[in-house]
């Protein structure tokens, strides 16, 4: 039996391999591009989130800072209001009552008045055209009474116009505290400079307000002067009172070009980013700023930003994996489907070499009885049914048993493979059948076929074997011969049968046995 060799020729492996392995990348090509694919547009919506998140994010703490600025120029201002209407009133009444020593001590009470009415006065004085300290909202006046070196005296002194100044913060000589001084220059009646009316603003009202304001230590929130200099900043820092950022790119660009706005910027001493909002007041040369920096700004942000990659990181893992993991059983599976495939290939050669073996015969190579019964009954069918004649040849070989006993078995079964090689060899049509019937004899199934036909056949098969010249010496002839024979005949439905047929055709070879062997008998 043939060896049945696992996976088909080296030349068919190497093209299924071929096949296998283009399939294979092919698919591995799908699987990773999809999943490279989803990884990208994955990042891809993450990433625009966190920008558009980003953008957000500073737009609100925008926003939040103009607010702040909002709320401190709103408060700012209101005290400038109040103090200016104050140092306006207390002006109006010095001007008519005027400042003879008289009136004196009322203008005293009503300077007690005013500063105890309003909590963020730290005093309010006025002193004479020489800088001396004429009346105070202070029981007492101080012992060394001379203003004249202070700077709000000397620019009243020099300067006409009769205007609310707004100075840098000084410490108070009397009560020690850091105050902003709002004055304001007094004239005599014939214009010439009688003095200055001084109110002094405590800083500390502004830090009490200030402190409300939850920022960041890195954040700031100043009052300027708008020539620069720092009136407040919070946090509360008093070595940045009265210094100045005129020069920072923040206040050269921004703060003295326009009235309020928002940048995102750094101070030129500050190497800190940071969200700068900053608004003038309308009525007062005082600039309010807010700082957040963007650590604080974007605070938020950046946890929700730390929470996305890392969401996006685990699921690029998953879906790695996951590509990985299927690409591992794609293989797998695409290597047992080719090993399947070869199996079923397999098994169909030999599923087709055991069917032929199981129509073909041994020891001449001819088809068997088996087959041709299965052959016969069709071709016996389709006679009945197309009315066409079916000619058989019953073929047995003369005194074979003496064959066997003067030459051997072996020479006997050589004989019977000739005489098989001759019946294979013979001119035939596509649908006759020769077939090995028994030990020693042959059939020859001849569908549509004619008497004559069948009798040039049986006649060529009885030459051929004679041709074979197989020496017998038990034969009268003196080489092998054989009787046949033949019938032919329109089977006839409901009475004929396969068998009958047989029956009939062997009656004649028995015929040419009766006669004497070595000849051709119809039926
Ligand atoms: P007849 O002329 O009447 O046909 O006589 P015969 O001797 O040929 O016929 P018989 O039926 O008496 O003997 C047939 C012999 O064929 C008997 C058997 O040993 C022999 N035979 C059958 N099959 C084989 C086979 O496969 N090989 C061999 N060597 N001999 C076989
Ligand atoms: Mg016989
Ligand atoms: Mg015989």
């Amino acid at each position: 039996m043939r060896k049945i060799r696992p996976f088909g020729s080296p030349r068919q492996r190497a093209r299924e391999y071929s096949v296998y392995g283009r399939q294979r990348f092919t698919l591995m090509f799908q699987l990773g591009a999809s999943a490279t694919l989803l990884i990208l547009a994955l990042i891809l919506l993450n990433g625009l989130h966190l920008w558009r998140t980003y953008h957000q994010a500073l737009a609100r703490s925008e926003a939040n800072t103009a607010n702040l600025t909002q709320a401190l120029t709103q408060h700012a201002s209101d005290t400038f209001v109040q103090a200016e209407a104050t140092l306006e009133e207390l002006t109006e009444i010095i001007n008519q009552q005027g400042l003879t020593s008289e009136k004196l001590p009322g203008l005293h009470r009503l300077f007690q008045e005013k500063t105890h009415g309003l909590q963020q006065i730290d005093a309010i004085s006025f002193y004479n055209a020489l800088g001396r300290m004429v009346v105070t909202a202070a029981d007492t006046l101080p012992s060394v009474n001379d203003f004249s070196d202070r700077d709000y005296f000397i620019y009243h002194r020099d300067h006409a116009d009769l205007t609310i100044r707004i100075g840098q913060v000084i410490r108070s000589r009397m009560t020690h505290e850091l105050i902003l001084p709002l004055s304001r220059r007094l004239n005599n009646p014939d214009g010439s400079f009688a003095g200055v009316l001084l109110e002094s603003v405590m800083i500390s009202h502004f830090r009490h307000f200030y402190t409300k304001f939850i920022i960041s230590d890195d954040s700031t929130l100043m009052m300027l002067l708008n020539n620069g200099t720092v009136l407040y900043r919070h946090p509360y820092n008093e070595k940045v009172i009265g210094t100045t950022i005129a020069d920072s790119p923040l206040f050269k660009d921004n703060i003295r070009q326009n009235q309020s706005g928002t940048v995102n910027s750094a101070l030129s001493n500050d190497p800190q980013s940071m969200v700068y909002s900053y608004a003038h007041l309308k009525q007062f040369p005082v600039i309010i700023t807010s700082g957040v920096t963007m650590d604080q700004a974007l605070a938020d942000w950046r946890r929700d930003a730390f929470s996305h990659a890392a969401m996006t990181l685990i699921f690029v893992l998953m879906i790695s994996l996951t590509c990985l993991l299927l690409m591992r059983q794609v293989r797998a599976r695409m290597r047992i489907e080719l090993e399947l495939i070869h199996a079923q290939q397999e098994l169909r050669k030999l599923n087709t070499s055991l069917e032929k073996l199981a129509r073909s015969d041994g020891l001449t190579g001819l088809y068997n009885r088996r087959h041709f019964d299965l052959v016969f009954k069709n071709e016996f069918k389709r006679a009945i049914e197309y009315h066409r004649p079916l000619g058989l040849i019953l073929l047995d070989i003369d005194f074979f048993k003496q064959y066997n006993d003067i030459y051997g078995h072996v020479a006997g079964d050589e004989c019977l493979q000739l005489i098989g090689n001759a019946l294979l060899e013979l001119p035939l049509r596509q649908r006759d059948l020769v077939a090995r019937y028994g030990g020693e004899e042959f059939i020859v199934l001849l569908p549509e076929t004619d008497k004559n036909g069948a009798l040039a056949v049986a006649s060529r098969i009885h030459d051929r074997i004679g041709q074979l010249e197989i020496q017998h010496r038990g034969s009268p002839v003196g080489s092998i011969s054989a009787s046949i024979g033949i019938y032919v005949g329109l089977p006839i439905i409901n009475v004929d049968t396969p068998s009958k047929l047989v029956v009939r055709v062997d009656g004649a070879l028995y015929e040419a046995k009766r006669r004497g062997r070595n000849r051709i008998c119809e039926a």
